[in-house]
């Protein structure tokens, strides 16, 4: 079914004409320049506080009316922002309490951006404000289509303001009761023990930072203040906009939020996507970068995300930063469509002047003018886009799922422990990924507090830490008949890094995965164990687990050190369903020959017939087909039956040959 809000892909990107007010013949010559770039969209007004709100009480809007009248008369759709992600200078000098504080305890002074307290109430009341300001002047306006709330939502504060307000937390996480707390964090060690709520701080490098309990809960506090933070900016939009829907820009793996929760409370996911192509182009990276697209199309319910941010060039903010060669950023953003994207938008339409971001990838250079690559690029990749409305609110079918969970990243990354160099977390999802993704086998990224039920096969890599309910909720899943694939380090703690007693991993997972872990080996650097797996002998790195089966199948076992023969892979039957435990960590091809046994096994089918080389993907959208040429040589690829190029219209069968950056879409 077809969830979307527009019914076309949406082309366009960050707009800021408020940089060019006294020079209005800019923007009619922005209007000339989108048309011709068929661009359909801008986002305007991000960082526009200043100019909104020049002095505190004090308003200008007429600016942004005939900007968005403009931008209406040439048919542009409008994505109008909030302005918290920086803040007028007036207002940090006069509420100082606004600035953030850094872990030092010292305050900022009045800069860059993201440098506010989320719990600040004047800041707050201020966003709420303004907001109220946006939403009343323009909740009739026919060119606003979707709220941009604020701008990637980052960092944390420690003032404190937010020090209470996270005690506040934990009384409510521990039910007022720091017996439970002290007992949960193991406050005896070190002689720890908290006796008055006022004497806990957030982890700081000169103060408490080797409690992982009280890292994971500044962790939770962090980011559940940013969407308390969200609900309060847009409390007024819904209230006063219920019919605009309302998304924020996410970047990447970013971890300071959980991004699995925060997606909860938008009407859409939108993410910004910057792949370092400039490392060297390679397919890894596009592998990497669809495992993201996914994750945000997950989060979304599988429903249309928004690729919201990229670069129709190069960045500024690499330490070198390299063009992309011809057809990369083309490629890129076909491939956010493929794997459910409705939008291709860049930062930014027209370079600045001046400021931080002046040498930053632009639609318009600072030439001024359309006769350019990057905008003859761009203007062909909107004419592509304009072609694929069948695509639009086309959601992804994915029987295959692999848990990547925002927290428990965060307690990979806090126990100290085993090899401390090399925890990898998100790494080590993308790897267990990629072998999916190399076969053109949808995936989906979910959390281990999502359904599993409609997967046929569920993998979770080093997941440490389980969540309450998440053993039941694997328990009920193999037992009703799923497959349940994880790795070394599993359900070793609870949501509060507390470990499990009687074995690892905890309570009734040793039976349903038919063994319990004894011990864990740490290899440094350039030491190996080798497993032997269907007759062949594959790397064992970093980190494993000695295991013992307990009614398991032992499907592979260690070759070397004193737990030679020990087992490796195991397989349980339980229920209707089988859980597999693979101890360690390979760097080579065993995790893709492992997945590829379950592909065969459980008859998991490709999105498509079509079978390509390497470095070529295939992505399957509604009855639209993708073929992406991500390797660095040209590819040949033969169609199973006769299709339409979506583009042109003209029918292709038989063999076809990808150039590098090429792509085609067929029907
Ligand atoms: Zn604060």
């Amino acid at each position: 079914m077809k969830k979307s809000i527009f019914d076309h892909i949406i082309h366009g990107g960050d707009y800021n004409p408020d940089q060019w007010i006294n020079t209005p013949e800019i923007w009619d010559e922005d209007m000339r320049l989108m048309n011709l770039a068929h661009v359909n969209s801008a986002t305007v007004s991000i960082f526009s506080w200043s100019m909104l709100e020049p002095q505190e009480g004090v308003y200008n809007f007429e600016w942004l009316d005939k900007l968005l009248d403009k931008l209406h008369e040439n048919g542009k759709e409008v994505i109008l922002a909030t302005p918290s992600g920086a803040r007028p200078t007036w207002l940090a000098q006069k509420y100082p309490e606004v600035l953030r504080v850094e872990e030092t305890g010292i305050r900022n002074e009045y800069g860059v951006r993201h440098n506010h307290c989320l719990t600040s109430p004047i800041y707050r009341e201020k966003v709420r404000n303004i907001n109220t300001l946006l939403a009343q002047r323009y909740k009739d306006h026919p060119a606003v289509k979707m709220w941009h709330i604020s701008n990637e939502y980052c960092g944390e504060c420690h003032c404190d303001l937010c020090q209470e307000a996270f005690r506040e937390w934990l009384k409510k996480e521990y039910n007022n009761s720091l017996d439970e707390l002290n007992y949960k964090w193991w406050n005896g060690f070190w002689s720890h023990q908290i006796t008055d709520w006022s004497q806990i701080n957030s982890p700081k490098f000169r103060g408490e930072n080797h409690v992982s309990a009280m890292k994971l809960a500044w962790n939770r506090f962090v980011s559940e203040s940013h969407i308390s933070f969200f609900e309060n900016e847009i409390a007024p939009l819904r209230e006063i906009t219920p019919d605009i829907p309302i998304t924020t820009n996410f970047m990447k793996l970013y971890d300071g939020i959980d991004y699995q929760k925060f997606a909860k409370h938008l009407d859409l996911v939108s993410w910004d996507n910057y792949p370092a192509w400039d490392r060297g182009f390679n397919d890894t990276e596009a592998c990497d970068t669809a495992f993201v697209h996914d994750a945000f199309r997950t989060m979304g319910g599988g429903k249309p995300f928004f690729m919201m941010e990229s670069t129709p060039s190069l960045v500024n903010w690499h330490n070198v930063n390299k063009l992309p060669r011809p057809g990369r950023q083309e490629l890129s953003s076909i491939q956010a469509v493929a794997h459910g994207a409705d939008s291709v938008q860049y930062f930014q339409w027209r370079k600045s002047r001046g400021g931080h971001e002046k040498y930053h990838g632009a639609v318009v250079d600072h030439c001024g003018h359309e006769n350019t690559r990057v905008f003859r690029e761009v203007s062909h990749l909107g004419s592509v886009l304009e072609k694929l409305s069948n695509v639009v609110g086309e959601e992804c079918n994915s029987k295959v799922a692999v848990i990547a969970d925002w927290e428990n990243s965060w307690a990979v990354k806090h126990f100290c422990g085993f090899n401390n160099d090399h925890r990898d977390y998100f790494k080590e999802c993308i790897k267990w990924y990629a072998p999916f993704y190399k076969k053109g086998i949808s995936v989906d990224v979910i959390s281990m507090e999502d359904d599993y039920s409609k997967y046929d096969l569920v993998i979770a890599p080093f997941l440490y830490m389980l969540k309450d309910g998440t053993i039941d909720r694997i328990e009920s899943y193999v037992k009703n008949g799923g497959n349940f694939v994880t790795t070394y380090l599993f359900g070793f703690v609870d949501k509060d890094d507390f470990c499990y007693l009687g074995g690892f991993p905890g309570g009734k997972l040793k039976d349903v995965f038919g063994v319990w872990c004894e011990e864990t080996d740490s290899l440094p650097e350039g030491m190996k164990n080798s497993v032997k797996y269907n007759g062949k002998d594959y790397d064992v790195v970093k980190i494993c687990d000695l295991i013992h089966a307990k009614g398991s199948e032992v499907q592979g076992t260690y070759q070397k050190d004193f737990y030679k023969d020990y087992p490796a892979i195991t397989k349980n039957t339980y229920g209707k369903g089988n859980a597999y435990y693979v101890a360690f960590r390979n760097d080579d091809n065993f995790t893709d020959d492992f997945c590829y046994d379950l592909i065969d096994k459980y008859g998991i089918k490709a999105d498509t017939e079509i079978k390509a080389e390497d470095g070529v993907t295939i992505r399957k959208r509604g009855d639209t087909i993708f073929i992406m040429n991500f390797a660095d040589t040209e590819k040949t690829i033969m169609l199973d039956k006769e299709y339409t190029n979506v583009v042109d219209g003209v029918s292709v069968k038989g063999e076809i040959t990808l150039t590098v950056c090429g792509y085609i879409i067929l029907e």
